[in-house]
C-alpha cells in the first residue's frame, strides 16, 4: 500500500474522494455546466505517489488541490495534492457519458505534501501553485461551490471515510499540461500564514 506522511508518521489512505467542478472559473474553462451537487470521483491508494513521470503519450494535466485528511470521520489535517489527468483521455470519456478513471485514477495520478495538522477556521484555507516560477492557479474556500463542510457531510452521507482517507476539494482554474523538468511548488496557506509547501521536479 501507498502512504502520505503526516507529522512523520506513514498514513494508508484506503480511498481519495475528489471532488470536481467546484470552482466557477475552472468549470468555464473546461465548459462543463454547473453542479447542483458535489461531483464526486475516486483513486484508489494505487494512485498515490511522491514521483511525477511525464508521459510522452497523453496529455496529462495538473489540478492543484486543497487536500483535507481525514480522522475519526473529520477534518484532521490539510496538505496540498495534485489530481494529475489525462485530459485527452478524460474529454472522450465526457463525451460518451463514461466513467473517468482511465483518465483519473491511474498510477501516480494523486501526489501529496506532507499534512499538517488543521484545527482552525476552514475559510482562511487558500491554495497557490507556481510552474518554473510562475503563479498558475490561486484559489480556496472563497471561491469553492461546495465549502469543505458540506462536502464532508455529503461525502460521509455516501461512503465510509476510514481514518487516512483523503478529501480533494477541487482545482481553481489555470490547469495545463505537465512537461519533463517543470518545478511544481505547491503551497496551502491559512489566510497569510503558509501551513505547507511542497516541490515536485517532472521527471
Ligand atoms: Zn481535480
Amino acid at each position: 500500500m501507498n502512504s502520505i506522511n503526516y507529522q512523520g508518521q506513514t498514513i494508508q489512505p484506503s480511498k481519495l474522494v475528489c471532488i470536481g467542478r467546484n470552482y466557477v472559473a475552472h468549470i468555464e474553462e473546461l465548459n462543463n455546466s454547473i453542479p447542483s451537487q458535489p461531483v464526486i470521483f475516486m483513486k484508489p491508494n494505487s494512485a498515490i505517489s511522491d514521483e511525477i513521470s511525464f508521459d510522452s503519450k497523453d496529455e496529462v494535466h495538473y489540478e492543484g488541490e486543497i487536500c483535507l485528511l481525514i480522522k475519526h470521520q473529520r477534518i484532521s489535517a490539510v496538505g496540498f495534492g495534485l489530481d494529475l489527468t489525462k485530459r485527452n483521455v478524460q474529454a472522450k470519456l465526457k463525451q460518451k457519458g463514461l466513467p473517468w478513471e482511465r483518465a483519473k485514477a491511474f498510477d501516480g495520478s494523486a501526489q501529496f505534501s506532507e499534512f499538517i495538522p488543521f484545527n482552525d477556521n476552514l475559510e482562511s484555507l487558500r491554495l497557490e501553485l507556481s510552474i518554473n516560477g510562475e503563479l498558475k492557479q490561486q484559489g480556496g474556500y472563497d471561491l469553492m461551490l461546495f465549502k469543505p463542510d458540506v462536502i464532508l457531510n455529503d461525502v460521509k452521507g455516501n461512503f465510509t471515510l476510514e481514518d487516512g482517507d483523503i478529501i480533494m476539494t477541487g482545482t481553481p482554474s489555470g490547469v495545463g499540461a505537465v512537461n519533463a523538468g517543470d518545478e511544481f511548488v505547491g503551497k496551502v496557506f491559512s489566510g497569510d500564514n503558509l501551513l505547507v509547501e511542497h516541490v515536485w521536479v517532472v521527471k
